[in-house]
């Protein structure tokens, strides 16, 4: 349940509020809007059978929330989250864009990269260096040293870094090298990891599984949200169906019911979800027409001979013509997006 606090309740009277509640063994989280303030209640609610918590002057109302993720629902937070960086906001007007090779290969692939992608608009370079694989025989990357070297590169070109961890055990040596964690689709309902994650602050990008459904991503967000973490953005990047045209199908449709259903923004992989290079403007175009607030793209120097989604990634040259066609078509959708650097 949330308790909306009444307009102009003091200090002393919202702790009175959180006091009760912890005092019950509960947890509360506290989301202060511009217009209305509210205090989240997660855990046993029958602890608070016999507390008559809209007594306490400093509540307005009680609302319950119907739905099994409690902590992304808009209902708890109906403001838009807005994450900020260095040089970026997520979740804002920007339309923020992440790029970079599927995985880290070498230093002067990732350097390489970074140069390009930074100069076509770019925020944060992306980078696999724990590379999950189908198969075991496959590339499995540089691990720490390619975070070393993609670290390196973000900071020669002035970018930051998303690259994924597939292990709890990985976070902190990680954490010294990444400006944001994420989370693949084959570890999307890894909940120890998610709990992991959830106990830091660093932010994350939480990937949709590959047969999971809207409402298992919010319920996976949830767990990052309940263990303290709310800088997480949810990222759609294709689900399995019967279509084989496709790697992935992308579910554009999650897109405008993830931005209904949750503050938290949400971006799209077009990338993994189309598997071909040639499908991968047009579907991060449809995304941005949809309302994500970003993308996150695979960009190689030399596609056809990268080690690892050879048919999906593309140049920088094609990166660069879809920097300009997203900047064209983002104020017609009430957004903005430099194209250069
Ligand atoms: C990736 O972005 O590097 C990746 C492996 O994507 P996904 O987890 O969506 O398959
Ligand atoms: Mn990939």
């Amino acid at each position: 349940m949330i308790i909306v606090v009444r307009q102009g309740a003091t200090q002393a009277e919202i702790r009175e509020i959180v006091d009760t509640i912890e005092s019950k063994g509960l947890r509360t989280h506290f989301s202060e809007g511009t217009q209305v303030t509210i205090i989240g209640i997660v855990g046993d609610k029958s602890l608070l059978a016999d507390t008559p918590l809209d007594a306490l002057s400093g509540v307005e109302k009680i609302v319950p929330i119907m739905e099994s993720y409690k902590l992304s629902s808009r209902n708890f937070k109906p403001e838009g989250t807005i994450i900020e960086f260095p040089g970026c906001r997520i979740g804002g007007r920007e339309i923020v864009m992440m790029a970079g090779p599927c995985a880290v290969e070498s230093e002067e692939q990732i350097q390489a990269s970074a140069k390009a992608v930074k100069a076509a608009g770019a925020k944060f370079l992306r980078g696999g260096a724990y590379k999950p694989r189908t198969s075991p025989y496959a590339f499995q990357g540089l691990e720490l040293e390619g975070l070393r070297l993609m670290k390196q590169a973000a900071k020669d070109h002035g970018l930051l870094v998303v690259s994924e961890i597939t292990s709890e055990n990985d976070l902190e040596a990680a954490a010294a090298y990444i400006d944001m964690v994420q989370i693949g689709a084959r570890n999307a309902q890894n909940f120890r990891l998610l709990k992991e994650v959830g106990r830091s602050c660093i932010p994350v990008l939480l990937k949709r599984g590959i047969a999971e459904t809207v409402e298992e991503l919010l319920q996976a967000s949830e767990y990052v949200l309940s263990e303290g973490n709310y800088n997480v953005i949810l990222c759609e990047r294709g689900i399995r169906t019967f279509e084989t045209a496709t790697r992935s199908t992308l579910d554009i449709a999650a897109v405008p019911v993830l931005k209904s259903k949750t503050h938290l923004p949400v971006f799209v992989d077009p990338s993994h979800a189309a598997g071909k290079a040639a499908y991968v403007a047009p579907l991060s175009k449809a995304s941005v027409a949809a309302g994500a607030d970003g993308l996150i793209i695979e960009v190689h120097p030399d596609p056809k001979h990268a080690l690892s989604d050879a048919a999906q990634q593309i140049t920088f040259d094609e990166f660069d013509r879809l920097c300009a066609d997203v900047a064209g078509m983002a104020p017609i959708f009430g957004r903005e997006f430099r194209h250069g650097a």
